[in-house]
């Protein structure tokens, strides 16, 4: 028998039935006074669920593009900007940020550990940053930064705005934009939201958008918040086409967040993280990220010695779970299980059993039952 594959890699997440739902619907037209006002509704719950005084952007493109938006909105050619990176997202700020001649300084981390904040103070006194970029998590190493943590220290240096990737973060980890001191937050639809790639959502504090009004203007077209702000405001407006059934989708999503309850989606995540990281130790595999620093997210998983990654990937997949490869240095070393947005315990036991039965299958030793035991026993006290 053909099992039903269960998504479990870092973006795109399993998509609820809901939600699937609302991309078959017939599409209308962007002015059908319905679709306005559904749109007006997502915007408006986006904004009061995270907290943000300032504005709320959802555009069609991925989380890449959101990243472009939020610095080309805020810096100019030869402007200072710090990029904090824990990985390969960390990284890719680099590359933009070059691309548009903007002065880059990078602190990096060994894959697994953060920046030490006291390191992130100490250079932040060395020039007039216009922006810190930090990823809240990588997902290359699932590692967590203390965001709210460098957003107190930010505090000190009102010229500097606080960009905060949220792509692998956002509706599963804490994050309250204003508390924080964040500027920009960004993330995509297809991550912890669970809703099919295709969107970014992008918050902006009252600052980023008076820093964008003091740019006059700016070299990019789609990406510009000037471009946008006038349909975020009156989404009945034009200026490109709106994703709308994708926009019908992440309405769906964020029902079912106010439906949770964010602050309790949150503790969710924790709880299931922390249980499912128990288990996959228990299974015998180390954790890349450092204790203290692990997403809730997902946990990126390196094989003990012998078992090989591509063999382990597809008999699991045979087994009905597919989990993502491991990113840079660690590819052919670790698997990445993500474990965010609309899943539940059926799903999480079910991929340890599978996790378990494909140790099996590749030789390893197993007690069957181990891995959804430990999770169990961590989740259910
Ligand atoms: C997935 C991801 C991105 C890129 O998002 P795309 O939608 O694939 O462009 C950026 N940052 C982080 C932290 C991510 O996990």
């Amino acid at each position: 028998m053909k099992n039903k594959k269960l998504v479990m890699i870092p973006g795109p997440t399993p998509v609820h039935r809901r939600i699937q739902n609302q991309m078959g619907r017939e599409t209308v037209a962007f002015k059908d006074p319905d679709f306005v006002s559904d749109f007006k509704e997502v915007l408006h719950d986006l904004k009061e669920l995270w907290r943000a005084k300032g504005e709320v952007f959802i555009v069609a493109g991925t989380g890449s593009m959101a990243m472009e938006m939020a610095v080309s909105n805020l810096l100019q050619k030869g402007d200072n900007i710090l990029i904090v990176s824990h990985g390969y997202f960390g990284d890719r700020f680099i590359e933009i940020c070059n691309n548009k001649a903007y002065q880059v300084d990078v602190l990096s981390s060994e894959w697994g550990k953060i920046v030490p904040l006291s390191v992130i103070e100490e250079k932040l006194k060395e020039k007039d940053f216009k922006a810190v970029t930090v990823t809240h998590v990588d997902t290359s190493t699932g590692v967590r930064a203390p965001v709210k943590e460098i957003g107190a220290l930010l505090k000190g240096y009102r010229d500097t705005l606080y960009i905060v990737d949220g792509v692998c973060s956002t509706a599963a980890e804490e994050e309250y934009i204003d508390d924080m001191g964040i500027d920009i937050l960004f993330t995509a639809s297809q991550k912890a939201l669970g809703v099919p790639p295709g969107l970014m959502i992008l918050w902006a504090s009252p600052e980023a958008m008076r820093r964008r009004e003091q740019l006059a203007t700016i070299q990019d077209y789609y990406v510009d918040f000037n471009k946008w702000l006038p349909i975020m405001h009156e989404p009945s407006k034009y200026f490109g086409t709106p994703a709308i059934n994708m926009i019908w989708a992440l309405k769906e999503a964020v029902e079912m967040i106010k439906e949770e309850g964010l602050e309790k989606r949150f503790r969710r995540h924790e709880k299931d993280a922390f249980a499912i990281q128990k288990a996959i130790e228990a299974l015998g595999f180390k954790i890349l990220a450092q204790e203290g620093n692990r997403s809730v997210t997902l946990t990126n998983a390196i094989y003990s010695e012998g078992i090989d990654d591509k063999e382990f990937r597809s008999i699991l997949a045979e087994e009905g779970v597919v989990v993502a490869d491991g990113l840079g240095p660690y590819s052919g070393k670790l698997f990445r299980l993500g474990h965010m947005g609309n899943i539940d315990k059926h799903i999480i036991t079910s991929t340890l059993s599978a996790i378990e039965r494909t140790l099996y299958r590749v030789g390893v030793e197993v007690e069957f039952g181990q891995g959804v035991g430990t999770y169990l026993s961590n989740v259910m006290k």
